[in-house]
């Protein structure tokens, strides 16, 4: 039906999602909870002493030094779960307002790259793109954006460590012309970055597998594009990468994509 936009696919994508940040909020969420727990635990015991009188500055200074640390410890593993609630609120946002279309690529791409024209000047990236303006696709816009989005967002973020200048190249052909009507395309995504070695190429698809642990990377994006491209969009997704070289992500779209079963 007309509210059923969400396909039985997007709901197990969405599902193995939500099990898997359920899982890595504990870890923050339970710090969180044990430390406030022995805050409380400390004040208690702090006001006792001081109602008894004679309390020592140094004993005071301990209290203190102790209860800014707890806080600390609070601020840092609160500051992990909302992280872990952006990147799920990005995907659940994107993927339950999707709703199929006949669509320009070229359009859905450069819509998309308008939204990271400030970020990519910053990190000094070049975007070269090369996607004919006839490809066109009966498929989930949205979902295409949402991957071509990690995907940049990827390209830039490994772009450029020890070169001036980041080139990401985005380049996009039918496969199959014949009929018109059917048909697939490839796109590919390649940068001239920093690359991965097979360790990392091995979990790249892995829900919260990061290279990025502490500088804000939540390991989401690959396992996100993976999803979508294989689930949603029904096609597959390869990638090549050499270290110190660069990575590039083939990814192959039915430029119709299969009706999905009603929800
Ligand atoms: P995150 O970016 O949050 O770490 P991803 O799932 O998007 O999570 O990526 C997982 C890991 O794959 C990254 O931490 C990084 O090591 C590697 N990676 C992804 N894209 C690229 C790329 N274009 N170049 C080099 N390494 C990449």
């Amino acid at each position: 039906a007309q509210a059923s936009l969400i396909t039985s696919e997007k709901m197990a994508a969405l599902g193995a999602l939500v099990a898997g940040i359920a899982h890595e909020l504990n870890t923050p969420i339970g710090n969180s909870l044990l430390t406030a727990t022995a805050l409380a635990d400390m004040v208690t015991v702090f006001e006792r002493q001081l109602a008894d009188g004679g309390v020592r500055r140094s004993v005071l200074d301990a209290h203190l030094h102790d209860a800014k640390t707890a806080c600390n410890i609070i601020a840092v593993s609160l500051g992990k779960a909302a992280d872990l609630i952006t990147s799920f609120k990005q995907v659940a946002v994107d993927q339950t307002s999707d709703q199929r279309r006949r669509f320009a690529l070229d359009g859905v791409l450069r819509d998309t790259l308008a939204t990271y024209a400030a970020q990519l000047r910053r990190a000094n990236c070049e975007v070269r793109v090369d996607v004919p303006a006839s490809l066109e696709f009966d498929s989930y816009p949205g979902s295409v954006s949402q991957v071509i989005s990690n995907l940049i967002n990827n390209a830039m973020l490994h772009a450029f460590e020890g070169r001036d200048h980041g080139i990401i190249t985005i380049t996009a052909r039918a496969l199959d012309d014949d009929p018109p009507a059917s048909g697939s395309a490839e796109l590919r995504f390649a940068d001239n970055g920093v690359g991965m070695n097979s360790r990392t190429l091995n979990q790249v698809y892995d829900p919260f597998f990061t290279t990025k642990m502490g500088q804000g990377g939540s390991g989401l994006g690959m396992n996100i594009v993976y999803n979508i491209v294989t689930g949603v969009l029904k096609g597959t997704i390869r990638i090549e990468s050499t270290p110190a070289q660069g990575t590039t992500v083939i990814i192959t779209l039915p430029r119709q994509v299969p009706q999905a079963a009603a929800a």
